[in-house]
């Protein structure tokens, strides 16, 4: 039967979209996932919190789906324990926790556009506002509502992206006080650099966010909620705490870097798995996939892991491992777009059907964020955020207990 006899393509008048446009579609899960611990992250906030002076709040930074942990759960899972407020990058972020029951202040990182205005108001996000021209649009919304749009002050005190520059700081400040339809909220700043060894240049910024402070507290105003670390400043530049932190990745159980300090009791919440789904034998000089990147010195047995570059696995070929009953093996040959092949020879006990891990822990042994970051010659940041939508996600210990 051909595909048009099945389903005859209705005219333009009577098509509807089908039924099941929006329900999930029933499949069988794929032997390749992304596997979120959210009993580990709620562990993680709250070894976050205790390290925290009482006093200063913890704001999620969830942009992204929470680093690719899953925005809605995580952001649950965290305000359960011990964060206050959320931070995204879009409206539709913000949107998306909103229609998922979240009530939590949600700030809006970034510059808004006239556009996004209505979205930012109707969706009750507080905009970061670091141009005088977007404070205005705001303020005449809130004019024209009859109440102050709540917004918070981005100063650029060196990151040179966003913000108000501190330079400039008398002006802006005179120019913001002017307008009645806004409230500020709060006043942020963002280190370009805080997890390296040398802080010259975080307490640099420092000053000068200082500096723009002072300025406006002079003027009479009220600073509101000011904040100004991310995970990096969050470790090690506690002088810098203010109001509340902005953390991100360390959340996921992920160090910025290898020099800033360590936090007992942290571990990775997000880890990508899969099984053995295929094997072959080799006889020496035989080869393994596109290019024959590999060849066999010795009778060997591969494995294949239906997952590729087209998950978001590094294209790496002959380098990198997966962890397979507690222990290392190579990968061998390219990684393919849905698959790749590893190194079976030395490990007979592996068999078909067995858990292959490509980042996070197995028994004793552990593939890190940072070493499939050196893979993928990227950031960890860009790995979590990497592994792409085709890999379900699975969620782990969903009460999120912190063990
Ligand atoms: C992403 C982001 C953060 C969080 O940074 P982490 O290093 O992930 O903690 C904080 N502040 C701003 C402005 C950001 O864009």
């Amino acid at each position: 039967m051909s595909l048009s006899e099945a389903s005859p393509r209705p005219s333009r008048e009577t098509h509807v979209a089908p039924a099941a446009a929006n329900e999930p579609v029933a499949c069988v899960a794929r032997p390749a996932w992304v596997e979120v611990d959210l009993g580990q992250l709620a562990a993680n906030i709250r070894r976050i919190r205790a390290d925290l002076q009482a006093a200063v709040r913890l704001l999620y930074v969830v942009k992204d789906e929470a680093y690719g942990l899953g925005a809605v759960p995580a952001a649950r899972v965290a305000l359960a324990n011990g964060v206050s407020q959320l931070a995204v990058y879009t409206i539709e972020e913000g949107a998306v926790l909103r229609a998922a029951g979240i009530t939590a202040p949600i700030l809006i990182l970034g510059e808004r556009v006239p556009d996004e205005v209505s979205g930012v108001l109707s969706t009750g996000l507080v905009p970061c506002v670091g141009t005088l021209e977007m404070a205005r649009f705001f303020d005449a919304a809130g004019t024209a509502r009859g109440r102050r749009v709540p917004i918070q002050v981005k100063i650029n005190s060196g990151m040179n992206r966003y913000g108000f520059h501190w330079r400039q700081a008398a002006e802006w400040t005179a120019g913001l006080a002017a307008l009645r339809g806004i409230e500020v909220v709060g006043m942020l700043s963002h280190f370009a650099q805080s997890d390296e060894e040398d802080k010259t240049f975080a307490r640099q910024q420092l000053g000068r966010f200082r500096e723009c402070l002072a300025i406006w507290t002079a003027a009479g105003l009220s600073t509101g909620c000011v904040h100004m670390c991310n995970s990096g400043g969050f470790l090690d530049l506690p002088e810098a705490h203010f109001d509340m932190v902005r953390v991100g990745l360390l959340a996921g159980g992920v160090y910025p870097s290898s020099v800033c300090r360590r936090i007992e009791g942290l571990g990775p919440v997000l880890s990508v798995r899969t099984r053995i789904v295929a094997e072959q034998q080799l006889e020496p000089g035989d080869t393994v996939g596109y290019g024959m990147r590999w060849s066999a010195e010795r009778p060997a047995r591969v494995g294949v892991l239906p997952i590729g570059y087209g998950d978001g696995f590094p294209r790496v070929r002959n380098q990198g491992a997966a962890l397979i009953r507690g222990h290392r093996v190579p990968i061998v040959g390219g990684v393919a777009m849905d698959a790749l092949t590893v190194d079976l020879t030395d490990l007979p006990e592996a068999v078909l059907g067995d858990e292959a891990v490509l980042m996070g822990r197995q028994g004793n042994e552990e593939i890190t964020a940072q070493e499939v970051a050196r893979l993928k010659q990227s950031v960890t940041y860009d790995v979590l955020v990497g592994w792409r939508r085709r890999l379900p996600r699975v969620f782990r210990n969903e009460t999120g207990s912190a063990s």
